[in-house]
């Protein structure tokens, strides 16, 4: 299942990444084209606007509210039956493949606090992004479940 998200959906964007997701978030305005041009995915918007055309057209989607990330990510979850495990392989900044990596080859890069307390760090060649797992994972983990409990 991949997704289709309006621009103002960034926050929504990251979470579904964090559960394995394949995402694309618009970085123009939505048209006929785009949607076109996007049939493999679901559309997720805040506006109203477009779904007599995406009856039309055939497209699966969802109309989400707006500023409650929280909410947004219980309802696609739940709406599509989502695997609700935080996988965290994606970047959550540009969708691109982690790959796992030693820290040690990043120690230049890694604030001594984090390199010796986190674990299973990752790096993103497409937005040269490192990442790991640390404290925030576990809070991470507590965010999730509390959006879970919001629709
Ligand atoms: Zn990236």
């Amino acid at each position: 299942m991949k997704f289709l998200l309006e621009n103002n959906l960034s926050k929504l964007a990251k979470w579904l990444r964090f559960l394995g997701y394949d995402v694309k978030v618009l970085n123009t305005a939505v048209s006929v084209s785009v949607l076109a041009g996007n049939q493999d995915r679901i559309f997720i918007t805040t506006s109203t606007r477009w779904e007599n055309t995406l009856r039309k057209m055939g497209l699966r989607y969802l109309v989400v509210p707006r500023h409650d990330w929280e909410l947004q990510l219980c309802m696609v979850v739940k709406k599509f039956g989502l695997d609700r495990e935080l996988k965290l392989n994606l970047c959550p900044r540009c969708g691109g493949k982690l790959l796992k990596v030693s820290k040690e080859k990043f120690k230049g890069k890694i604030p001594p606090k984090v390199y010796a307390s986190a674990y299973d760090f990752t790096y993103c060649p497409e937005c040269d992004t490192l990442l790991w797992k640390g404290l925030h994972y576990e809070r991470m983990k507590k965010m999730f479940r509390r959006a879970m409990g919001k629709c």
